[in-house]
């Protein structure tokens, strides 16, 4: 499906680094330099029902970040990501709102792709709908089908995961942890003739008022959460990619799981050589979320005023793995220091910069310390006699523009 416009990404003098970026399932730095040449990301993408809020931009900017270091340092990123536009917690809030959930999917996509424009967020190759890739998730539940790990509970189909050794690898969770995240976010540890409570469901048969598609042999249907994401990755991506991304709340069970399935479909050991995770967002003393309704919206802070930069600010001033706490007073913060930084463009001359650069473009690719590449233009930007050249630095690595 159409992602969003892209941004202008000014090339900049000298060579990029390729990063290191901390891998969830290892616990340390790997540097990402996939191969020859080419790297491919996948970034879990929303349930189109609500909003873009702050905890959403953050994640988002984050992979931005990588992906903007990734192509300074030459290398081909093939960028991909879905949109879970048929899912349980979509069809419930059309149901509760009386919208029908492809008007809900449609407009909420639409609003996003907004939000991801105007935060200037370097668009996906491939920006994917599960209801566009049902065929890919049949295909892929009918193979597990036929290798045997996968089996039918009525007319739905689950995943075995006895079938996989490396279940867990990811998160390195105990079974209590596991329990209890399987059954918070999505799972239905209780469905009776399941093999093992954790088993996720891949395909669910065809319910009276539920929308469905045909399944060839799986019957009517529609797809489960995790398999949408390894049957999207496969079609899309080189297998092993070079990261699987998205907000550290994916750790268990999605990226668990999906990797999981991805494994079955694949033979590939480590369909991943890399897991990267961000930090959750909270705002007035908890993590944002939907059911508490404690949201800062993208769209709202852009309606009032706030240019991109500033909200782009606000997030590159926080470590992408560290959990952070939002408060309007870090917009008027951001806000001074983009001041700070365009009056200091204006004001620069055609002087070397080269080691100004170098070192932003070391504190990206040392697991993008973007803090840290914040406080290196803060004091370029404090500097007499400052060379013009970090204007397109700050606009190709950061996405901010003070020139
Ligand atoms: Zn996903």
């Amino acid at each position: 499906m159409q992602s969003w416009n892209a941004p202008e990404v000014p090339t900049i003098e000298g060579q990029g680094i390729v990063p290191r970026v901390h891998d969830t399932a290892s616990g340390g730095l790997r540097e990402l330099s996939g191969v020859g040449g080419r790297v491919g990301m996948y970034v879990c993408g929303i349930t189109p029902y609500d909003s873009t809020h702050l905890g959403h931009a953050a994640t988002y900017v984050a992979f931005d970040t990588l992906n903007r270091a990734w192509r300074d340092a030459g290398l081909d990123v093939t960028y991909v990501q879905n949109v879970t536009d048929v899912d349980d917690p979509l069809l419930e809030r059309a149901e509760d709102t009386g919208v029908d959930w492809r008007e809900l999917a449609s407009s909420e996509i639409e609003k996003f792709r907004g939000d991801m424009a105007g935060l200037r967020v370097i668009p996906p190759a491939h920006y994917v709908s599960v209801v566009d890739s049902v065929d890919l998730v049949v295909t892929a539940v009918s193979e597990m089908l036929r290798t045997g790990s996968a089996y039918v509970v009525g007319d739905d189909v689950y995943a075995d995961l006895a079938a996989d050794a490396l279940v867990g690898s990811i998160g390195h969770l105990d079974d209590a942890e596991m329990d209890t995240l399987f059954a918070e976010r999505g799972g239905d540890p209780d469905t009776p003739g399941k093999r093992h409570p954790r088993d996720p469901l891949l395909w669910r048969g065809r319910r009276e008022g539920e929308p469905s598609w045909p399944g060839g042999d799986l019957g009517e249907g529609r797809p489960g959460w995790h398999i949408e994401c390894a049957a999207i990755a496969r079609d899309h991506l080189d297998i092993p990619m070079t990261v699987q991304g998205g907000g550290y709340d994916l750790v268990y069970p999605h990226h668990e799981m999906s990797t999981s399935h991805l494994r079955e479909v694949t033979g590939r050991q480590h369909p991943a050589e890399a897991f990267v995770h961000t930090g959750l967002v909270g705002y007035q003393g908890h993590k944002m979320s939907k059911s508490r309704g404690n949201l800062v919206f993208v769209s709202q802070l852009a309606a009032d005023g706030i240019p991109a930069d500033v909200v782009r600010l606000v997030l590159l001033a926080q470590h992408y793995r560290t959990d952070w706490e939002y408060s309007s007073a870090q917009l008027g913060a951001a806000a001074r220091r983009w001041q700070r930084w365009q009056d200091a463009a204006h004001l620069a001359r055609d002087t070397d910069e080269s080691a100004t650069i170098a070192a932003l473009r070391a504190a990206i690719a040392d697991d993008l310390n973007t803090p840290a590449a914040v406080a290196i233009v803060d004091a370029w930007a404090a500097r007499p006699g400052r060379g013009r050249a970090v204007i397109a630095a700050v606009s190709a690595l950061l996405g901010v523009e003070i020139g």
